[in-house]
């Protein structure tokens, strides 16, 4: 099986001292895996979803994602890295106000330079597969959590990501919304998306991972494959 996310000796310090707040720590995911990382407050958890996405760089080791050493590029190409091959829905990148559901989802496909007419009718077709069409041309503020949570990953996934990552996607939701997350991210995960996904979730771990690891004080503790899960 190809490997999209391979790190080798990763190591994160945030200081010069003490222990590093990740790792050293090697891993590989493979394409289509859905992993799901957990762990105490303060494990690492955001800081290993930071340095796959490329939103940070490691002290020590390489980052591999889709055949490509992120750790070395420079901003520049890592911005436009994360534009093509990475989905983010993570809950601090907010939906814009200003802008209909439609737009919002469209909005990382005009920035690749993609046409209206393809970004609309990607946008359309995940709507359709979120069902939350009928919200199109209603503003985010006017939805509810969960509703606001399929923008957010509709928006993610129009770029086509081959690396959807997701940081406590269910955790802000009601009982009825975050299990329409769940059933959507396990949709995704068996229509073949590769997913990394944060949670303290743990009926989310259970229902969408085929493998989860468990971070302790930045050491992985443990690495479980499904079937061990379910
Ligand atoms: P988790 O997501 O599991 O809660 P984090 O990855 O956020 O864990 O944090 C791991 C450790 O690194 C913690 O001790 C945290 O305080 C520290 N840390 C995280 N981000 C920073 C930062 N930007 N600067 C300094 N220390 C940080």
């Amino acid at each position: 099986m190809t490997q999209l996310i391979e790190l080798k000796g990763v190591a994160k310090r945030y200081d010069g001292t003490g222990a590093p707040a990740l790792g050293p720590l090697t891993l590989s995911v493979a394409r289509g895996e859905a992993l799901a990382v957990t762990g105490p407050s303060g494990s690492g958890k955001s800081t290993l979803l930071n340095l796959v996405a490329g939103l940070d760089r490691p002290t020590d080791g390489t980052v591999t994602v889709a055949g490509r050493r992120i750790d070395r590029l420079s901003e520049h190409a890592l911005a436009r890295f994360r534009r093509e091959h990475i989905g983010m829905a993570f809950q601090f990148f907010n939906l814009l106000d200003d802008l209909t559901v439609a737009d919002n989802i469209q909005l990382p496909a005009r920035l690749t330079g993609t046409g209206r007419r393809e970004a609309a009718s990607r946008a359309d077709e995940l709507m359709e597969m979120l069902g939350i069409r009928r919200h199109a041309r209603v503003h985010p503020s006017r939805l509810s959590g969960g509703e606001r949570q399929r923008v957010g990953v509709a928006r993610a996934l129009v770029n086509r990501p081959e690396l959807l990552l997701a940081d406590e996607p269910t955790g802000a939701l009601d009982t009825a919304s975050g299990h329409d997350v769940r059933e959507l991210l396990r949709d995704l995960h068996r229509g073949g998306q590769t997913i990394v996904l944060v949670t303290h979730d743990l009926s989310l771990a259970e229902t969408v991972a085929s493998r989860a690891i468990h971070l302790v004080d930045g050491r992985l503790a443990r690495d479980t494959r499904a079937g061990a899960v379910r």
